[in-house]
């Protein structure tokens, strides 16, 4: 219990040695300097408004540009590209999907399959297909395969 306390509260005086030097040098440098307090307060403004300012312009530049100046059977061909992955994509999932929900049967000993746990990776894949799933296992020749369903609100699968 002791040491666990003493382990938390040592970045906690860390942090206030660090606001003691800030405090310490801002001092020091108040009092070194001839520029007058609201000038130093004015020109940190203007340090801040003027990096937005650069941020502000390199976003517009790197981002919103090429938009724009974009020609227009660019912005087909890139709409068309577009939407030929979605079929694509919509054509995979159509295929991958079974038909069939409980007679699986083993493909190379023709066995029963059982349901086992999915792995993580297989849950992801499925729910970025957006289609609910099932992992099985032969009883007898230990063969796995993974089955695709189409979503559907009376079948409690994820
Ligand atoms: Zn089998």
């Amino acid at each position: 219990m002791n040491r666990i306390q003493h382990k938390q509260s040592k970045p906690y005086s860390y942090k206030i040695e660090l606001v003691i030097a800030g405090l310490m040098m801002s001092g020091v440098a108040l009092l070194t300097t001839d520029v007058p307090f609201h000038v130093m307060i004015l020109k940190l403004i203007q340090f801040i408004g003027s990096s937005i300012e650069v941020i502000k312009q390199s976003c517009i530049s790197i981002f919103i540009r090429p938009l724009v100046q974009m020609e227009f059977s660019d912005l087909i061909g890139l709409m068309l590209i577009t939407s030929s992955f979605g079929l694509l994509l919509r054509q995979i999932r159509q295929r991958i999907i079974s038909r069939s929900f409980e007679s699986h049967n083993c493909p190379v000993c023709h066995n029963r399959l059982h349901r086992i746990h999915r792995h993580r990776w297989q849950l992801i894949l499925s729910k970025a297909l957006y289609l609910s799933s099932g992992y099985y296992q032969c009883e007898s020749c230990q063969h796995s395969s993974l089955y695709f369903y189409e979503k559907s609100p009376h079948l409690n699968r994820g």
